[in-house]
């Protein structure tokens, strides 16, 4: 939680570095990386393949750890996971045991809400994300669309101030996607939360971020970071669209 009187959902990264081994050399993937993510906004990140969008996304779930640098939010040094942050990965890892519901409600409960509480805090959220009358299917009962439904609603439930995403929509057939775009756009006009979502879909970041950072595909090249100057997402229709600004 943030100290009360301080923006919530601001991330600032300072001089992050990365490297893996690979074959016994280092592999650098990033170096020196510095950014600002503002409360509120939605930032894409985008790069060729192996560029670093997935590391960079799990260090800042906590999920890796850096070689070097700091992430930040609401100003406090952060390191490992913190509920400040939910992550959506490609596929939701449903419990299949578990209905929609107590899915959704499945966070809530380990942080020691009791399975009722739980489901009645969910229904927001299975409402938000259109699953109304689908609560007690199960997860083998839904497509790939409206199970990845499930898995944004688990992600709000917890009421994170940041949501990480990594192409949380790559794994959906084409129609499902466009749709599931208009989704977040809307689900995002209505939760204030502050959205990172990794995608290798440029349309995609065009639609729903509010900056893109691109990642250099060439190791010693500069990351970009680019204002999307169009109305706010939550202000626009459809991916593709042409719209005159305001
Ligand atoms: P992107 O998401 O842009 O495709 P990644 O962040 O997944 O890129 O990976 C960046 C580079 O780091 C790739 O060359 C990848 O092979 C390497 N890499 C990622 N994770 C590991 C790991 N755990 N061990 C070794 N190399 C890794």
């Amino acid at each position: 939680m943030a100290p009360s009187g301080t923006i919530r959902g601001e991330v600032a990264v300072r001089h992050l570095s990365k490297s893996f081994i690979l074959n016994g050399k280092p592999l650098p993937v990033l170096h020196d990386l510095n950014l600002m993510i503002r409360s509120g906004e939605s930032l894409a990140i985008v790069g060729a393949s192996g560029s670093g969008k997935t590391t960079l996304l799990r260090i800042l779930a906590g999920l890796e750890e850096a070689d070097g640098g700091d992430v930040l939010i609401d100003g406090r040094q952060v390191r490992g996971v913190g509920t400040e942050r939910a992550v959506i990965f490609q596929e939701p890892r449903l419990l299949p045991w578990l209905t929609v519901i107590d899915n959704i409600g499945f966070g809530l409960e380990t942080r020691g809400l009791s399975r009722e509480e739980a489901r009645l805090a969910s229904q927001r959220y299975v409402d938000l994300v259109g699953l109304k009358g689908f609560e007690t299917a199960y997860p083998r009962q839904l497509s790939g669309g409206m199970a990845q439904r499930v898995g944004i609603a688990r992600a709000l439930a917890v009421q994170p101030e940041i949501l990480l995403l990594d192409e949380p929509l790559g794994a959906l057939d084409a129609m499902t996607k466009i749709g599931m775009q208009q989704e977040l756009a809307r689900i995002w006009k209505e939760e204030d939360v502050t959205t990172v979502l990794v995608t290798h879909d440029l349309e995609e970041a065009i639609f729903l971020a509010d900056r893109i950072l691109i990642l250099p595909r060439e190791k010693g090249g500069e990351p970009r970071l680019i204002d999307i100057d169009l109305p706010r997402p939550r202000d626009r229709s459809t991916p593709g669209f042409v719209r005159q600004r305001e």
